[in-house]
């Protein structure tokens, strides 16, 4: 079982030195902490090895080698049972910690292997890519037994000093935080690209454009907060402007597009989605009512 941490940093063992794993590894030695590794292409070691990391020869020895907190980051969870499953004795005991990334269907499942052979799981998603690991951008999402969480958190914290936290019991948080704050990336840059492609059409260059769009993004946030309410009591209030409203915004931006020659297949889908909210009696609601169509599983 897991041990608090002390002032002096623990041992770790990182598994798996692709792009991130050796950022992961790079940070926890920076940070003091006798720092072993393994990867399947020992090659990749070399820069971490550079920095102070220790090289083991197997992921059994690196397992072995003491550490009490093994990390692991390869590149998806059929990787990690590859791997892992045959050396579940050698992990009895120990904090592993998990940041590949994957669904919260296989991280619970993950969770349950570990219980049956006793070993100690928490799971962790990386919202970084990997030149921010260690710095204040990098955020690191943990789910798993919260006491595990906390005599640990120092350790971790190497990876992610401003942005370590723990969101739950069930391993299946973080990655559904993952995903859901994932959507945000994609559309937000969606948003951004086709809008940019409809104003290059009238010469208007990215960058111009790039200012207003990020003004944009901050007028959203106040949506996002007055929605949160509104989906977690089920009623909508169409007072700011009503789901016909955005309907006919919809129609618009397809419009626009289609006229324009500019590839139209997001406004289009998501003018399908406020037709598919008003057909079933949300023409007055305002748009977040839309969280009862996403509610539903996709026809
Ligand atoms: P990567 O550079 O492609 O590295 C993949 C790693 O997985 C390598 O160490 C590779 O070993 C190892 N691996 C793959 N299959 C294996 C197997 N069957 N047995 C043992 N090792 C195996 O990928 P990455 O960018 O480091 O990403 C690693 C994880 O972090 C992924 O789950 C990714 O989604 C997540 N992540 C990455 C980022 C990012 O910005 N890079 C951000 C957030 C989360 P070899 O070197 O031997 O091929």
């Amino acid at each position: 079982m897991s041990s608090p941490d002390t002032t002096t940093p623990a041992p770790v063992t990182v598994i798996g030195l692709g792009l991130m794993g050796q950022a992961l590894a790079a940070a926890f030695v920076a940070a003091g902490h006798p720092t072993t590794v393994w990867n399947r292409t020992p090659a990749k070691a070399a820069s971490v090895t550079g920095q102070g990391a220790r090289l083991a020869g197997s992921a059994q020895a690196a397992i072995e080698a003491g550490p009490l907190v093994v990390v692991v980051c390869v590149a998806d969870y059929d990787a990690l049972h590859e791997l892992l499953d045959p050396l579940a004795p050698s992990l009895a005991g120990r904090v592993l910690v998990n940041l590949c990334t994957g669904t919260s269907t296989q991280a619970r499942a993950t969770a349950a292997w570990a219980a049956r052979h006793d070993i100690v799981y928490l799971e962790g998603v990386i919202m970084a890519i990997p030149p921010d690991i260690a710095s204040d951008a990098a955020i690191l999402l943990y789910s798993g037994p919260r006491p595990v969480f906390d005599a640990h958190e120092a350790t971790l914290r190497a990876i992610a000093p401003a942005g370590t936290m723990h969101l739950g019991d069930d391993h299946g948080l973080s990655p559904l935080y993952d995903m859901a704050l994932l959507n945000f990336l994609w559309g937000t840059l969606n948003a951004f690209l086709h809008g940019a492609a409809l104003l290059g059409t009238a010469d208007v260059k990215a960058t111009t454009f790039a200012e207003l769009a990020n003004r944009m993004i901050v007028v959203t946030t106040d949506y996002v907060s007055a929605y949160a309410g509104q989906v977690d009591d089920g009623d909508y209030p169409g007072t700011d402007a009503s789901m016909v409203t955005h309907q006919h915004g919809l129609q618009h931006l397809v419009d626009e597009s289609r006229h324009l020659g500019v590839n139209a297949e997001i406004p289009e889908l998501f003018k399908a989605l406020t037709d598919r909210a008003v057909d079933a009696g949300h023409g007055a609601s305002s748009y977040a009512a839309m969280i009862e169509v996403f509610r539903e599983a996709s026809a």
